[in-house]
């Protein structure tokens, strides 16, 4: 049994979910194997990662091993920016299907409140590198997503990178026919996010973490940022329980009832980041790792800003 988070549709969510962005075609297919045999059955997938198709060949060669049944598989993607207007949503979520060899997903998330002028580029940026809107409220891109779950596309839906006002105005929605079932943010010790997961977890909605080990290769990363990884009292707590850093940062997750996501591609980093059912952090060394908070973000989304629904200008 791996531990698991019920969601308010009633479903169960592994805990601990394979992350695949900017897990490159040609190692995602085998980083997908590895973890489905390492025993992860949740992985956290998105249009604009554009390796769907490999991460769907991944998934198809354990099942047709028969190492695992699509029932219990726990598979997510997201909505794309571009995608936003309520007429797009089916036929994208349908090419995921496709590139997935699916015919339903577990989760379908709105990738970010903001959505985007669409086109062939998944990135349309104005001269001043901000990215251009399209106009949409995204109160009607979640009705497109409610749709999804009534024609059996997707069994349950939700956000990500919301903020609490945006997160209300979905739930003060009149006719809200489905309540986002978890909230996908970033969130690892610099970045606790005590306040929303506070929020979300008083709606019944739960908080999956990405970016759990802080994203050391963002390829926006600058020298001189800190590296949680490398952080000595993370590394001391680790040794304690004979672990290791980035599983003691995957444990702070669960000991919070919170889903994390560690992408990797390298297998032995894949198992390591999947044994952490076998220890729990103590209550002073989960404070000792929330004191590292800095409302620190690797993903500060500047070219966001000047967006309409720029989900960080809120406190959370
Ligand atoms: P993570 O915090 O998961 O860090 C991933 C990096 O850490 C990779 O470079 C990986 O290297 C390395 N790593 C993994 N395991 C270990 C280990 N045990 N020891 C040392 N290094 C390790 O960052 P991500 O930003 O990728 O976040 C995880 C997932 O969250 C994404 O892949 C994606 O699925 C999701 N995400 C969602 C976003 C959203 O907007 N909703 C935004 C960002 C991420 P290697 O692969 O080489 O092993």
């Amino acid at each position: 049994m791996i531990p698991s988070v019920t969601l308010n549709t009633g479903a169960k969510m592994p805990v601990v979910g394979l992350g695949t962005w900017r897990a490159e075609p040609g190692n995602v297919q085998k980083a997908v194997t590895e973890a489905i045999s390492a025993g992860y059955r949740h992985i956290d997938c998105a249009y604009v990662y554009e390796n769907e198709g490999e991460v769907g060949a991944g998934i198809h060669t354990v099942m047709d091993q028969g190492l695992v049944k699509r029932e219990e598989l726990f598979i997510v993607s997201k909505l794309w920016c571009t995608f936003h207007i309520p007429s797009l949503v089916r036929g994208v979520c349908e090419k995921t299907l496709k590139a997935l060899q699916l015919d339903y997903l577990d989760l379908y998330l709105v990738h970010f409140p903001m959505g985007f002028q669409p086109g062939d580029s998944l990135f349309p940026l104005d001269e001043d590198g901000k990215v251009i809107p399209d106009g949409t409220n995204f109160l009607d891109t979640w009705e497109a997503m409610e749709q999804l779950v009534d024609a059996g596309l997707v069994r349950a839906i939700g956000i990500s990178n919301f903020n609490k006002a945006q997160m209300e105005a979905i739930l003060n929605k009149p006719d809200l026919k489905y309540k986002p079932a978890t909230n996908q943010i970033e969130c690892h010790p610099y970045l606790t996010q005590d306040k929303l997961i506070n929020y979300c977890h008083s709606q019944d909605i739960s908080v999956t973490a990405y970016s759990p080990l802080g994203s050391p290769t963002r390829p926006w990363a600058q020298p001189d940022e800190p590296t949680l990884l490398e952080e000595p009292k993370i590394k001391a707590i680790a040794e304690k329980y004979n672990k290791t850093p980035a599983q003691v940062l995957i444990r702070f997750h669960i000991e919070r009832n919170v889903i994390a996501i560690p992408k990797s591609v390298t297998p032995h980093r894949i198992k390591e980041n999947f044994q952490v059912f076998d220890f729990k952090l103590s209550e002073e060394d989960m404070k000792t790792i929330q004191s590292f908070n800095r409302n620190w973000r690797g993903f500060p989304m500047n070219w966001g800003s000047n967006h309409k629904d720029f989900p960080l200008n809120a406190e959370y």
